[in-house]
């Protein structure tokens, strides 16, 4: 009856099933905040002075995504809280939207030094989080802020010209891509791109009621 060399094997363990996708075991936004805040994955852990993780309702139906905290995001631990923020703020007023109403979050949630842009290294140590984030809201529409958010989210190395005005894809999400509130301050000029941008994003968030 031993010894026939046959072992039949279960189901992997619980646990083997979370060291396959340690994101898995992030059950919510909060405990993702916490793994965040205790990220050492790359030096920008090490530099930082608070992790930015990202903010707003859970259930939002709108998702945006910037590229990475700056200095005064930085010091508060809070996403789009200085210049570009107040103007992130005003693009949402514009189609209805207020800062509680949506979830705002970055590709990184630790400062890059004088907000360099990331490095890809960087990137992929850290999007693993924005990934698991936009999992657990499951945001009926997603708008990307400037390259770095718009190339990660459809893992595109495509210009922002050619992906602005349009709407992709992300794992079956509508996602719109526009301006980053920071080059809009270098660029006002910009504005009007963008807004014509954000109302493609409000009509999917009608069609989506209707
Ligand atoms: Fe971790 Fe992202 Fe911070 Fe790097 S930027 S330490 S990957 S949370
Ligand atoms: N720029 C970003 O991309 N994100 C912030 O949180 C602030 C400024």
């Amino acid at each position: 009856m031993y010894g026939t060399g046959i072992s039949v094997q279960g189901p992997p363990a619980r646990d083997d099933l979370f060291a396959a996708d340690p994101m898995a075991r992030l059950g919510s936004l909060e405990a993702l905040a916490a793994a965040v805040d205790a990220c050492r994955k790359c030096p920008l852990g090490h530099t930082r002075l608070h992790s930015v993780p990202g903010e707003g309702d859970a259930r939002a139906r709108l998702a945006c995504v910037g590229e990475a905290p700056g200095a005064t995001e930085d010091e508060t631990g809070r996403p789009f809280v200085g210049r570009a923020g107040k103007l992130l703020e005003d693009i949402l007023r514009s189609i209805k939207l207020t800062r509680e109403e949506v979830f705002i979050c970055n590709v990184l949630k630790c400062r890059p030094p004088e907000n360099r842009t990331p490095e890809p290294l960087e990137v992929a140590a850290c999007s693993p989080y924005l990934h698991r984030q936009l999992e657990l809201i499951r945001p009926k529409v997603i708008l990307a802020l400037g390259k770095p958010a718009a190339t990660t989210l459809l893992a595109t190395n495509a210009s922002l010209g050619d992906l602005r005005g349009k709407i992709h894809r992300y794992r079956g999400i509508p996602l719109v891509v526009t301006y980053h509130p920071a080059a809009l301050l270098r660029n006002p000029h910009w504005k009007g791109a963008t807004w014509d941008d954000v109302r493609i994003a409000r009509r999917l968030l009608d069609d989506e009621t209707a």
